[in-house]
């Protein structure tokens, strides 16, 4: 490893992928990536299922975007099928759209009240397309206040308390719904970004092609902490009980580098229950919610995602949140999905990161090595500063020509 190699990753998602692909193809560098799954593209992974129904086996993922260089990056290995998102919610046995709207309104109220209540919100919010739950509740008219609170109860409470597992007092809702606006229109769509869309031929072989730049080598189904040490002490990491000097970029959790020494950093966690069905169609929408009824927050059927146009076959998930157990991580059991961000958790992290810092060729990276929660578009700008940096770094006979290609 130590002399075949230029450079470690660790983890073939996002942050691994790109990092790899830039060392590679910018500075001819003989790169190695390992990767605990069998599969590359971390939770992006997607696969046909027994049936041919192409399957996102992390949970849903859809690509959203403002960032021309994001975009221009990724569009290199892929052509994209344009999908914009939309996502019901099971109320009362009625579904209706979230975030909450007018037709959400509509569907729940009847018609003299909804009217009613269309009238009010036009009067008090004359000039916006949206308004923060957590605005409405306290608003001074008791009527758009109790739709508020109505909201709140039916749509948003319950589901974060099945999201994140906690007691409600532990929960801070107001900040929670601080940001959940209620769209003051007809406007069904779940982002407003710009670009919006999953790559045409699935999310793998976007990753695979990113893979076969010429200099990658990918190692599938290969633990890394088996074969990286990391020695703050000497500001060393050993591959194979050796130092390796180029450069060592962890997409994995930064916790399990220690081995947990300082404790284990706390994890939502989610379990996928797949499942093939003999019909076209199953739901009206991509994702329809739960939030009160069943141990599951959502229902993803994905043929509505991809474009995926088969006869009497679906495929569908449902999404159950859970505690994470490390013991289980990477063998089929929980994912660790979402860092719980606390005081705790926080100085934990900084002790973390006061001893990879102390290692100057090792870099933490994504949402594991980083304890953050990214989405993909964030995860590829981060990954893209990172490489430019890395690369302007490099010593000058291994720097980028000054086109980039
Ligand atoms: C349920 C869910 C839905 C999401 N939906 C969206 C969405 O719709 N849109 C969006 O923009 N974002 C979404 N995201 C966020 C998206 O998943 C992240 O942005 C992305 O995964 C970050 O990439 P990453 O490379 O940091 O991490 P990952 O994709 O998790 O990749 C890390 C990789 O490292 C590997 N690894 C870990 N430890 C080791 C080890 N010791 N040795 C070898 N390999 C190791 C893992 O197996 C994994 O493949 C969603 C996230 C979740 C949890």
């Amino acid at each position: 490893m130590n002399t075949a190699f230029d450079a470690i990753v660790v983890g073939s998602g996002f942050a691994g992928a790109i990092l790899a692909e830039r060392l590679a193809s910018q500075a001819s560098l003989r790169v190695l990536v390992l990767e605990r799954r069998n599969h590359v593209a971390g939770n992006m992974f997607d696969a046909p299922d027994e049936n041919g129904v192409l399957v996102h086996r992390y949970g849903p993922h859809i690509f959203r975007s403002d960032s021309e260089r994001v975009i221009a990056y990724l569009s290199r290995f892929t052509e994209w099928h344009p999908y914009q998102h939309r996502v019901l919610a099971s109320v009362d046995g009625v579904l209706v759209p979230v975030p909450f709207n007018l037709t959400s309104l509509d569907r729940l109220f009847p018609r003299e009240t909804a009217l009613d209540l269309r009238r009010r919100i036009a009067e008090a919010f004359p000039d916006r397309i949206g308004v923060p739950v957590s605005e409405l509740r306290r608003h001074p008219d008791e009527a758009l206040a109790r739709l508020g609170q109505f909201v709140f109860d039916k749509i948003y409470r319950n589901y974060t308390l099945k999201q994140w597992g906690l007691p409600p007092e532990k929960l801070d809702f107001e900040a929670t719904t601080r940001r959940v606006p209620v769209r003051l229109n007809e406007d069904d769509r779940y982002f407003q970004h710009r670009f919006q869309g999953l790559p045409q031929d699935g999310y793998t072989a976007l990753f695979q092609k990113m893979l076969a730049a010429p200099g990658i080598t990918v190692r599938t189904g290969v633990d890394a902490l088996e074969h990286l040490k990391p020695d703050a002490d000497r500001g060393l990491i050993l591959a194979d009980g050796q130092p390796f000097h180029g450069p060592v970029i962890y997409s994995g959790a930064v916790d399990a580098l220690f081995g947990c020494r300082f404790g284990a950093l706390p994890w939502r966690a989610l379990r996928f229950e797949h499942e093939s069905l003999p019909v076209t169609q199953f739901q009206p929408a991509a994702v329809v919610n739960y939030p009160n009824e069943h141990a599951f927050t959502r229902i993803t059927e994905f043929k509505h995602m991809t474009g995926q146009v088969l006869e009497g076959r679906t495929a569908i998930a449902r999404e159950y949140p859970l505690e994470f157990r490390p013991e289980t991580a990477g063998s089929g059991g929980t994912e660790p999905c979402y860092p719980i961000l606390c005081e705790e958790s926080a100085a934990l992290l900084k002790r973390y990161q006061e001893e990879a810092a102390r290692i100057p060729n090792l870099h933490l990276l994504g949402r594991l090595g980083e304890y953050r929660y990214y989405d993909m578009n964030d995860i590829v700008t981060r990954a893209l500063e990172v490489s430019d940096a890395l690369l302007a770094a490099l010593p000058s006979k291994t720097q980028p020509s000054s086109r980039e290609r």
